[in-house]
């Protein structure tokens, strides 16, 4: 396989064939993310990709299917044109007859780019999830952490996908906000959230990355990482203040100190009661030890 630098995939696609068809990120600013700061943003040569496909086909062939997944990197894979991301599709359901889902990471950008036309052509090439890095619906934060994208387009985003028939899985980043705008952060998420009403949400706990644009605004003064225990009241928040139909809702990434993973509305009471024991006893032991904790 041609893989070029670090690869990363959300947690729900570790079992995927990792097809890389991007390098990089065309966006590359946010403040928090060091993820492809040490890679040039570019597509990568149609045949490349193909010739991957043809090796994953190959080595299934001998030993039966390793997969039903596939999960398109890098940073946003939806940013290729439709004219690109068709082939690849159809050459998936060509060799790799088997696989029941591709996913990608998408952002206001490359959702915004495309028509409902467009992306309904990607749905039925096989495409058939979003995991959108939407980190906050506060404008004052997207701001600050130059997420490149605003509340409304993520809610338009979140529309477009679903008239499109792509399941829309929205990653949330807990203490990105800061002490500051922490309140606002926790609040606007939410309503932004009950807004967008997607299948899948998954908060993450921001961790400040040595190196980032976001640990010189520590060091400078202008940032300070909320508490353990504020960045578990803002998931209280969000859970509390969200209005969804039915979502997959975790808060269980590596990154976070106490794994949350429900379905709301049906199970808020329970885990806004579970979240309130935690905050109250403010008993360290029940938390993930910074040691086990990853990005
Ligand atoms: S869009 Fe995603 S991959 Fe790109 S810089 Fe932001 S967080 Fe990192």
């Amino acid at each position: 396989m041609d893989y070029v630098g670090r690869m990363f995939r959300p947690p729900s696609e570790a079992h995927s064939f990792l097809l890389q068809v991007t390098i990089g990120c065309s966006h590359n600013r946010c403040v928090y993310c060091d993820m492809y700061r040490d890679k040039q943003f570019r597509p990568k040569p149609m045949d490349t990709i193909l010739a991957d496909i043809d090796e994953a086909a190959e080595l299934c062939k001998k030993t039966g299917p390793q997969f039903r997944r596939v999960f398109l990197c890098d940073g946003d894979a939806l940013i290729l044109p439709s004219k690109k991301l068709l082939p690849i599709l159809e050459a998936i359901r060509t060799k790799l007859p088997w696989v029941e889902r591709v996913g990608t990471y998408g952002d206001t950008r490359s959702i915004g780019r495309k028509s409902v036309a467009e992306l309904t052509t990607l749905r039925e090439a096989g495409l058939g999830i979003v995991y959108h890095g939407m980190e906050s619906g506060d404008e004052a934060v997207l701001e600050r952490i130059d997420k490149g994208g605003t509340r409304e387009e993520s809610i338009a985003s979140a529309a477009k996908l679903r008239e499109a028939g792509i399941a829309h899985s929205v990653m949330v980043l807990l203490g990105v906000g800061g002490e500051d705008l922490s309140k606002q952060h926790a609040a606007n998420t939410a309503a932004t959230l009950s807004q967008m009403d997607p299948t899948y949400v998954g908060a993450l706990t921001t961790t400040v990355v040595p190196g980032t644009p976001l640990a010189q605004m520590e060091s400078s003064g202008s940032f300070r990482l909320p508490s353990k225990f504020r960045m578990l009241e803002e998931l209280r928040e969000i859970v509390a203040g969200v209005e969804l139909s039915d979502c997959r809702f975790s808060a269980n990434h590596a990154s976070n100190y106490l794994p949350v993973r429900c379905t709301l509305p049906r199970d808020k009471a329970a885990v806004l009661e579970a979240l309130d024991k935690v905050i109250t006893d403010r008993d360290e032991r029940r938390l993930k030890p910074e040691s086990l904790r990853a990005l």
